[in-house]
């Protein structure tokens, strides 16, 4: 028993109490009864004992008192004992010695040196500041020294004793080290290791040890495997308390670590309170020193709760702060408020060969009132894949013209350039309007050219993938900014091509629709459009899941579709094989179908091929030249061929369900009927199978994403680098919505009473040491 479990169980008996559980004639006796128990505890702590003798006075009348006094006093008493978590279960590091500042190398700290900050260092560790946020993964409880006769199986025990015999044994290859140790109430246990010969010596007879480890008992015999120790020579040296456990490599040991951190967050003490006061209030959240301490060597588990309730409020409401603080730096600035008479949109509607949607209608009105207005537009169209997203952005490409200014389109990658830029050029130019494209493999002294024109205003929209955000792609008047597949690029990628110009509009397209609360941590005050609507007389895709073994009759099936003129898609999730994985890669697949289909024709595309390569197979694949075309995942986004309607996913289980939705949506760009099969191996797990056969069974683009975000988290939803959703530590952005929003709120409060964040300097500070990066790309 610890004041902890104290004073927990002193709030459960106040609520049995309000619970009505108690009778009010035995309600005081038991409680004094409670408190005597644990008076050894409570007297340890200064000024306690006196709080709760005063306490317990209060409630010895209370079987006398008008009901709802009674209930008054207990709720009170509620309200104490939370009080008295707050002034005994948290405390704050020591008051540091030295004066240090906290960028000061790691290596200067007592106990690091040259050799383990260079492996500190490896875990992102530089400075002091850095080990504040060094996160432990978890933690030990080694509160209380147990007597070994205390100790149960399979408890985490912390015991203090003397060893009093020693023996090695050989069991075949296993070199075995057992020894004795004895408490002082005379109980035995063992301490055994295997093969770490080194512990000879660390370890004698005769030696005083303080060790923790799990317990294990077998036939009434007690042992810990490779037990933590201590030697010591007295018990006041005795490492206890509740102890991190950090995330560690090779060469770094927690011991060691431990010290080095109960040293370093003693500095916290220098970092001044970043959390307005009112915040802080409001949650009743604890400060700086305190949940740094509280993360890292909690005095109590009421203590580590309180400091992740902190620290998780904090990442969030600064993160909060960085994508306000954009949207309010955008808004800020003047926008181009575009004069736009139409008459282009109208004619290029009415050359189009078919009606546009009224979800089409609606968004691209949405767009256009916002190039209206003088303040840059900030919208994502979310749109399922084959919903017609391009022919949108291709009307507000020209809006844009007609209003005298340059466009310009990034997507991801080159394939999809090319694409795209075929597209435009046969819909715009007929119309005027000069198109050109710019990729990282594009001819020095055709790129020249380009950045020439482009500023002579010879080029009217430029489309290109990562090489149009380079410094030298300088444009006469940019007006408006397409991004397609926006969640491909990251926030950095992105400001850098909306700093090209004087605030032009942006919009962002995706198909990989992401919940609300989701997009508005990520994007701030995004407003977003939504295409509703597939066109009209479009079949939804039948998603078939197969096993490999049954791959022949699908061959045959895809044979007859092939001889009705239509194409198909097999693609594979490698290029080359592996033998470890044993994959089949598209390459040697190529080999084989190449065969099977003859008749048809057969291509192959991948990632490893010359862009030049990969557009000439496209290209004739588009004309029809041949018509089975095996590749990889570089078909993944936009490409178009409408009479395909076969997509053959080998291996399917190893994509992720937004990839799977965007591959399948490959196909089912006409009015055919079309199919996408989903090859699994057998030895895929019943859980797997089953999110593939959800996701056969929906063709809803939001659907997908939701099963998707769920099961791969956030992190890996949207890619590894390029997402620009930092590296939470606390915060969980799809499960803890209220949270998110509590925060958002906050920060509009803030910002709404102090937009310059005068009268909050030291937030500033951090918010500007955390993502400082991307808020200064604003500033120019
Ligand atoms: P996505 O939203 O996936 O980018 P696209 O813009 O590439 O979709 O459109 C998919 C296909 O649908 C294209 O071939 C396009 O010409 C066609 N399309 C677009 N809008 C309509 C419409 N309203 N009616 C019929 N077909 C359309
Ligand atoms: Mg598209």
């Amino acid at each position: 028993m610890n004041l902890e479990d104290y004073f927990n169980e002193l709030e459960s008996y106040l609520k049995i109490g309000l619970d009505g559980k108690i009778s009010w004639k035995n309600f005081f006796p038991q409680l004094y009864n409670l408190c005597k128990k644990s008076i050894n505890i409570i007297k340890k702590e200064k000024g306690l004992k006196e709080k709760i003798g005063s306490f317990l006075a209060y409630y010895k009348p209370i079987a006398v008192l008008p009901d709802e006094r009674k209930i008054k006093r207990v709720k009170q008493g509620l309200e104490l004992v939370e009080k008295l978590r707050r002034q005994y279960l948290i405390d704050e590091p020591e008051v540091p010695h030295k004066d240090l500042p906290l960028k000061t190398d790691i290596k200067f700290i007592r106990g690091v040196g040259n050799k383990r900050a260079t492996m500190m260092r490896e875990l992102g560790i530089n400075n002091i500041e850095d080990t504040f946020y060094f996160f432990p993964r978890d933690y030990e409880d080694r509160r209380e020294i147990k007597a070994i006769i205390d100790c149960y199986h399979g408890q985490n025990c912390l015991i203090v004793g003397r060893i009093i015999n020693f023996e090695e044994k050989k069991v075949g290859t296993l070199k075995i080290l057992s020894y004795v140790l004895e408490d002082k109430h005379d109980s035995v246990i063992v301490l055994t290791w295997f093969n770490q010969d080194y512990i000879k010596r660390f370890l004698q007879i005769g030696m005083k040890v303080a060790v923790y480890g799990t317990v294990e008992v077998e036939f009434g015999r007690k042992q810990i495997k490779n037990p933590d120790f201590q030697v010591i020579t007295s018990i006041k040296e005795v490492k206890t308390g509740i102890l991190p456990i950090y995330p560690l490599k090779k060469g770094l040991y927690q011991n060691s670590m431990r010290t080095i951190f109960s040293e370093t967050i003693q500095y916290s003490h220098n970092v001044k309170e970043f959390l307005p006061e009112e915040i802080i209030n409001k949650y009743q959240f604890i400060t700086f020193p305190q949940r740094i301490k509280g993360i890292h060597f909690p005095k109590s588990y009421y203590h580590l709760e309180k400091a992740k309730e902190t620290l998780k409020y904090e990442e969030i409401f600064l993160f909060e702060f960085s994508v306000l603080i954009q949207k309010q730096k955008i808004q800020l600035k003047e926008g181009i408020s575009k004069n736009i008479k139409g008459i282009l949109a109208k004619e290029f509607i009415f050359s189009l060969p078919f009606k546009l949607t009224k979800s089409q209608i609606k968004v691209f009105e949405e767009i256009r009132e916002d190039m209206k207005k003088a303040i840059p537009m900030n919208r994502l169209l979310q749109g399922d894949v084959g919903s017609g997203k391009t022919v949108v952005s291709e009307l507000a490409l020209i809006d844009n013209y007609e209003s005298g200014y340059q466009g310009a389109v990034m997507v991801p990658t080159s394939v999809l350039a090319k694409q795209q830029y075929k597209k435009l050029k046969e819909d715009l130019e007929k119309l005027g309007i000069k198109v050109e494209i710019l990729l990282g493999e594009t001819k020095k002294s055709e790129k020249k050219k380009i950045k020439e024109n482009l500023l002579n205003n010879q080029i009217d929209v430029l489309i290109g993938t990562h090489a149009l955000i380079q410094d030298d792609v300088i444009f006469k008047n940019l007006g408006l900014v397409v991004i397609d597949e926006q969640h491909r690029f990251g926030v950095k990628q992105r400001l850098a091509l909306i700093n090209k110009g004087k605030m032009p509009d942006i919009l962002f397209m995706t198909a990989t629709p992401i919940p609300r609360t989701l997009a508005m941590t990520l994007y701030g005050d995004l407003d977003v459009s939504l295409i509703t609507e597939m066109p009209s007389g479009r079949k939804k895709v039948k998603t078939v899941l197969v096993k490999e073994n049954k791959i022949n009759e699908i061959y045959k099936f895809i044979e007859k579709e092939l001889e009705s003129k239509n194409q198909a898609f097999f693609v594979y999730p490698l290029i080359e094989e592996s033998e470890v994985l044993d994959l089949k890669a598209a390459t040697e697949m190529y080999e084989i179908l190449k065969e099977r289909f003859k008749k048809y024709g057969v291509g192959l595309l991948h990632g490893k091929m010359s862009s030049e390569e990969k557009n000439n197979i496209m290209e004739k694949f588009v004309n029809k030249e041949f018509s089975v075309l095996i590749s990889t995942t570089v078909i993944e986004v936009g490409v178009d061929i409408p009479d395909a309607t076969i997509m053959v996913i080998e291996h399917a289980e190893r994509f992720g369900l937004s990839q799977l939705h965007q591959l399948r949506g490959r196909v089912g760009r006409s009015k055919k009927q079309a199919y996408c099969f989903l090859i699994v191996s057998q030895s895929v797990s019943g859980e797997t199978r089953e999110k593939l056969r959800k996701f056969a069974d929906t063709t809803n683009g939001f659907e997908v994403s939701e099963i998707d975000l769920q099961w791969r988290g956030p992190g890996k939803f949207f890619g590894t680098e390029q997402h620009g959703l930092p590296d939470f530590k606390f915060i969980d952005i799809l499960n803890d919505p209220e949270l998110i929003e509590k925060a958002r709120k906050d920060v509009f409060e803030i910002l709404k009473k102090d937009p310059e964040l005068k009268d909050h300097k030291n937030l500033k500070k951090e918010i500007y040491r955390r993502y400082g990066k991307s808020l200064k790309m604003l500033e120019a």
